[in-house]
């Protein structure tokens, strides 16, 4: 870190300032220019104690990180792209991962209908919520852990690979066991003492970037799942809170371009979530390919109209696979096949 000093601060102050960064634990180098004395702090700021708290010196005028803070998520610490498998499954590396299937579980009918359906069009992974983070408490809440005994008969029928929510670390064996990925929410995307909990099922974690969340914030909640020693972590973007109505949220593709280059781990786009809207959900496809995602994770119903959460954006069998047809140009062109 570089501590920048006040213009005209005494000699005792600017020592006073070299003891606190020593204190800490950095190595203290004062550069003085024809104004401003700089303190470069030398050490290791992701584990070391912050300065910032220096700037509660009066002749400090402010405090600069050098580092990043998240340092496992990094591609720094590791510049080859990481593929996460999933009994057996792989996303990231040259494969598209295609999950899709419906907002919530709802019945075993509609649900082997939807496997059926999303398996025939290429997906590879089912997704679908047993607990669901509903913003209403009157809102339907997931059949909890009998969706989860209707996941794994899906996964038995199909062979798709399961992808759910973990909502509470109450659940957490419960999802694990049935879960090829668990999901955290965007409402969770902070919830520290949960992504460690999930971490440590040594299971994939699926984390949701929050709905209001700065990337270095979304890649420092990586960094708890990687610190406690799970490596198997897949990014997603599905959209994030911005002054604009027209659209649920919005769907922050800059961002995937963005952590594919600050990180080596695998990022999906969630473009149901992201744009709230079936009819954009394919063309947001499109993009999430052409910015370097590495796969979809897409809401799919038999009837959204009478769908029990998200109807407004899921897409129906016959759109989903259109939308399947309609990306195979976007990944031959970047060089993509579906996994
Ligand atoms: C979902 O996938 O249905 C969901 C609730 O997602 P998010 O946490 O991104 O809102
Ligand atoms: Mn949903």
């Amino acid at each position: 870190m570089i501590v920048v000093i006040k213009p005209h601060a005494p000699e005792a102050q600017i020592a006073e300032v070299i003891a606190e960064v020593e204190k800490l634990g950095y190595t203290a180098h004062p550069i003085s220019g024809e104004r401003h004395t700089v303190v470069a702090a030398i050490g290791d700021e992701t584990t070391h104690h912050t300065l910032e708290s220096l700037n509660a010196l009066p002749q400090v005028e402010r405090v600069l990180p050098v580092q990043k803070r998240y340092k496992l998520a990094s591609r720094e610490s590791r510049p080859e792209s990481t593929v996460v498998y999933a009994d057996g499954a792989p996303v990231g590396g040259s494969g598209f991962a295609i999950m899709a299937g419906p907002c919530s579980v709802e019945s075993e009918e509609g649900l082997l209908a939807t496997a059926c359906a999303v398996k025939a069009a290429g997906a590879t992974f089912l997704r679908g919520g047993a607990f669901k983070p509903r913003t209403s408490p009157y809102e339907f809440q997931g059949l909890g852990k009998e969706g989860l005994r209707l996941l794994r008969i899906a996964k038995q029928e199909t062979g798709l690979k399961i992808v759910t929510e973990l909502l509470s670390e109450h659940d957490t064996d419960a999802v694990a066991e049935t879960a090829d990925i668990i999901q955290i929410g965007a409402r969770n995307a902070q919830n520290f003492r949960l992504l460690v909990a999930a971490a440590r099922t040594g299971k994939p974690i699926l984390l949701k970037r929050g709905l209001s969340q700065r990337i270095e914030e979304w890649l420092l909640g990586a960094e708890y799942i990687l610190s406690s020693g799970n490596p198997n972590v897949i990014l997603c973007e599905r959209g994030i809170r911005t002054f604009e109505t027209y659209t649920r949220n919005t769907l922050d593709l800059a961002a995937v371009a963005a952590v594919k280059r600050e990180s080596h781990l695998p990022v999906i786009v969630d473009p149901s979530q992201g744009c709230g809207r079936a009819d954009l959900v394919p063309t947001l496809c499109a993009g999430a390919v052409a910015v370097g995602a590495d796969g979809l994770i897409i809401e799919v119903h038999p009837n959204p109209a009478e769908a029990l959460s998200d109807g407004q954006q899921q897409v129906d069998f016959a759109l989903f696979d259109k939308l399947m047809k309609g990306l195979q140009p976007f990944l031959s062109a970047t060089g993509r096949t579906t996994v």
